[in-house]
């Protein structure tokens, strides 16, 4: 039998599993044992680099006796059923205060359960989500760890050892029990899903507004990436609008077939929000865009649809590019703002105790989402840890106060010209229905109570109330 000398073992050796092994071996004092279901990618993973020391295992009892206690491992393997697999094979050659580490997508749903199942072995089994791609594996991702306090005393110390590090601290916190790192993973994508929407809807009016070509208009985001949008997002999409397509000579964006694709997580998110009843109106029409982008059949019947007579034709191009841009701040206020509010009842629907600060920290390096904006949410949670709605922080209510006129006509805007801003106008529907004195549920309720019987409340006294409707009689 191997002798046990690893401290960390990597099951699942695909992109992200090699790419995880290879970052925590380049780390001071980790010896990391591998293991992949089909041999050839362990082989190719050792041989070509030697420099990482791995421990190659050829079957799970070989990859458990290659484990110092308590046995460590991460999976990284396809969600669903094979994670499943993988678990089922660990805990059977793993043992009482070992800790096994899930780091593919998957459900947090499908976490709680798992977690449950494995704590009767006295495994301990850690939910976590891993943000930043292979390259954010590799070099540094954002780790959002679930499982007990015990295993993140082991856990702690590695994780940190391996993640992304922002203004001097590293992207991992422990979120909380059982799914709360899946479940804040998912938000995760559920917000990139928004963020990326919104950059899209600000490209689309901008180049119909002012029919700037790509290349101008990646300067345009370039420019927005000095100031208060500085992130990945919008530095990406400039180094995207520039690029040439090498066959055709002409911008890539404009030979790229116009349908999104997606892989769930972003429904997910808007499922989850559905039956915790929180309004995730962007990430939901964020998700549903998609959705109708890769419909060809519906969008080939419905182009001569009537739309406006007039083309949008913007005369100050400046003044509409900066009017663009505060929209898109605002819209992105209200994006995030909707996601934190998914964690905080998610978060009090499954009993976990999650610092919203702290998530919003570790977002700020190596994930897709990562920002200069996320230190304004980490200001937010640190001057008030419950605040009940993050739009409502002194700094947000700032930007909002100087956006909304702009994000206003905007919306305007794009509506009278027939350009489709799902993202951009839903937000705004969403930050008027929080402010309004009183909504139309008020009808709704004598609606419902009408044909229903389902009672309402009054504004002037308690209690519960049915009305002898006409159409009762
Ligand atoms: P993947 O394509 O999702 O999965 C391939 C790996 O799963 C291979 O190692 C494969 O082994 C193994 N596998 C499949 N079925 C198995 C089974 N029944 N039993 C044992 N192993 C099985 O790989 P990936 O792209 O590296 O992603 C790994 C996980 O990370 C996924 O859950 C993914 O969602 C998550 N993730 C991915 C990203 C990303 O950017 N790609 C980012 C964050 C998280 P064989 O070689 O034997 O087929």
């Amino acid at each position: 039998p191997a002798e046990a000398r690893a401290n960390i073992g990597v099951v699942g050796l695909a992109v992200m599993g090699s790419n995880l092994a290879r970052n925590l071996a380049s780390r001071e004092g980790n010896v990391v044992a591998v293991y992949n279901r089909s041999r050839a990618k362990t082989d190719e993973l050792v041989t070509d680099h030697p420099e990482a020391g791995f421990v190659p295992a050829f079957s799970y009892d070989e990859f458990a006796a290659s484990l110092v206690r308590p046995r460590t491992a991460v999976i990284m393997v396809k969600a669903g059923g094979p994670t499943d697999a993988v678990i089922d094979a660990l805990v059977e050659v793993f043992e009482p205060g070992d800790i096994i580490v899930d780091g593919g997508n998957a459900l947090f749903s499908d976490t709680i359960r798992r977690e449950k199942a494995v704590r009767d072995t006295g495994i301990n089994f850690v939910g976590m989500g891993v943000s930043g791609g292979e390259e954010g594996a590799l070099l540094g991702p954002s780790l959002m760890p679930g499982g007990s306090d015990e295993s993140w005393i082991t856990l702690g110390p590695i994780l940190r050892s391996i993640a992304a590090v922002a203004e001097g601290e590293p992207c991992v916190t422990h979120i909380g029990h059982d799914g709360a790192g899946h479940f804040v993973k998912m938000v995760h994508n559920g917000i990139e899903y928004a963020d990326m929407q919104l950059i899209a809807e600000a490209y689309d009016l901008i180049r119909r507004g002012t029919g700037k070509s790509p290349a101008e208009i990646a300067d345009v985001f370039a420019e927005w990436n000095r100031g208060e949008l500085e992130s990945y997002l919008i530095e990406i999409t400039a180094e995207v609008l520039r690029q040439v397509d090498a066959e055709t000579q002409k911008p890539l964006v404009d030979v790229i077939l116009d349908q999104a694709g997606a892989k769930g997580t972003g429904a997910w998110t808007v499922q989850t929000a559905l039956s915790l009843g929180v309004p995730v109106s962007g990430i939901a029409e964020a998700t549903f865009a998609r959705s109708l982008s890769s419909h060809p059949e519906q969008r080939s019947v419905s182009r001569d649809l009537p739309g406006p007579a007039d083309a949008l034709d913007v005369a100050d191009a400046d003044a509409f590019i900066e009017e663009v841009r505060l929209a898109l701040y605002a819209s992105k206020i209200v994006a995030y703002s909707q996601g934190f509010d998914e964690i905080r009842a998610g978060a009090a629907e499954y009993g976990w105790d999650i610092d919203l600060g702290a998530v919003s920290k570790i977002w700020r390096g190596g994930c897709i989402i990562r920002a200069q904006f996320l230190n304004r949410i980490a200001d937010a949670y640190a001057a008030t840890p419950d605040l009940p709605v993050l739009l409502t922080a002194p700094y947000f209510v700032e930007a909002l106060g100087r956006g909304q006129d702009a994000w206003r006509r905007i919306v305007q805007t794009a509506a009278g010209a027939g350009i489709p801003a799902p993202a951009f106008s839903s937000s705004l529907a969403y930050y008027d229905g929080l402010r309004a004195e009183r909504l139309p549920a008020a009808l709704i309720q004598g609606q419902r109570d009408f044909f229903g019987a389902h009672t309402y409340k009054r504004i002037d006294k308690d209690g519960t109330f049915h009305t002898l409707w006409s159409g009762d009689r």
